[in-house]
């Protein structure tokens, strides 16, 4: 028996990690989802787990192990700046486990049939950041890392990445380019942070044709979501046959957001949720794991969260 609720995963040490005053992917942001989950009574409607952190050995699926030691020396100097945007506080490191733990721990439960899906609601993200290198707020790729437990851990061959953050995950894309298991789907500004993503960027060797970047421009909404949503992702996701569907759930393409021009509405989160939730119950008996990257505006992230878990719980 499956139980119907959605395992919501959550650790305090992602409010440690400390990016300091005025860094937009900031602590503020965890804790706001915290206080609007329980006023609109969602958190008690969702089954909390609190997440392990990632072993060595399951962040050296992605990553060289002297990336690791260094983001782990910085922070047990005090922290300090990776590149100009990417900073690092003390307890960063053990954030940053616990954020690829989560991710992990939402693949096993979901894999094990322990939930129907689940939500990663963990900071620091994890979209951007590359083998060696990180990027743009990011640490550890939190969900190549998901996907490479359920890949080898739980002997999938088929996992599809579907990711809406307003902007392209580079570093999610780099780790599978050359993978035919793993088939990776952008929709993202563009032209926007970090320049990659473009539509004849479609995978290489045995990936060709399972990397599908969608282009759009500031101003776009929902309908134009809707339509690639309809038109291009759930063909690709239903042509792959996944046997478990991942969400890079940005909240950054949301109309307040500071960063990104694109103009959805709260509700078109719920869209798109309901949308990959009705495939997902088709192709993979509604096998979602979904991971919180960016989304900067608190009041945007708040209600675009909303609808998101409001899709995962199967009340919209
Ligand atoms: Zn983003």
């Amino acid at each position: 028996m499956q139980n119907p609720a959605t395992h919501l995963y959550y650790h305090p040490l992602s409010l440690q990690h400390d990016t300091g005053s005025g860094h937009p992917e900031r602590s503020d942001r965890i804790q706001a989802l915290l206080d609007h989950l329980e006023k609109t009574g969602l958190n008690s409607q969702c089954i909390w787990k609190t997440p392990e952190p990632a072993t060595l050995e399951a962040i050296q699926t992605n990553h060289s192990l002297d990336y690791i030691k260094m983001v782990q020396q910085v922070a047990a100097g005090g922290g300090g700046p990776l590149d100009a945007d990417t900073i690092l506080s003390s307890k960063s490191y053990e954030a940053a486990l616990m954020s690829s733990g989560a991710c992990i721990q939402g693949v096993d439960t979901v894999c094990k049939g322990n939930a129907p899906n689940a939500f990663c609601m963990n900071r620091p993200p994890g979209h951007h950041s590359r083998r060696s290198t990180a990027m743009g707020f990011c640490l550890f790729n939190n969900i190549a890392i998901g996907a490479r437990h359920a890949l080898k851990q739980h002997g999938l061959e088929r996992v599809f990445i579907l990711d809406w953050d307003v902007h392209h995950g580079n570093g999610t894309q780099e780790s599978f380019y050359e993978d035919e298991s793993v088939f990776y789907c952008s929709i993202h500004q563009s032209p926007l942070y970090p320049g990659t993503g473009m539509p004849y960027e479609t995978g290489d060797g045995e990936g060709e044709g399972f990397t599908l970047n969608l282009t759009v421009s500031s101003g776009t909404r929902g309908n134009i979501y809707e339509s690639l949503l309809n038109e291009k992702v759930l063909p690709a996701m239903r042509d792959f046959q996944p046997e478990l569907i991942m969400i890079s759930a940005g909240f950054d393409a949301h109309r307040r957001d500071p960063l990104a021009g694109v103009q959805l509405e709260d509700e078109d989160f719920g869209m798109l949720t309901s949308g990959v939730l009705d495939a997902a119950n088709d192709i993979c008996e509604g096998r979602v794991v979904s991971v919180l990257e960016g989304g900067y505006d608190l009041e945007g992230l708040a209600g675009g969260v909303e609808q998101h878990l409001r899709g995962l719980l199967g009340l919209l």
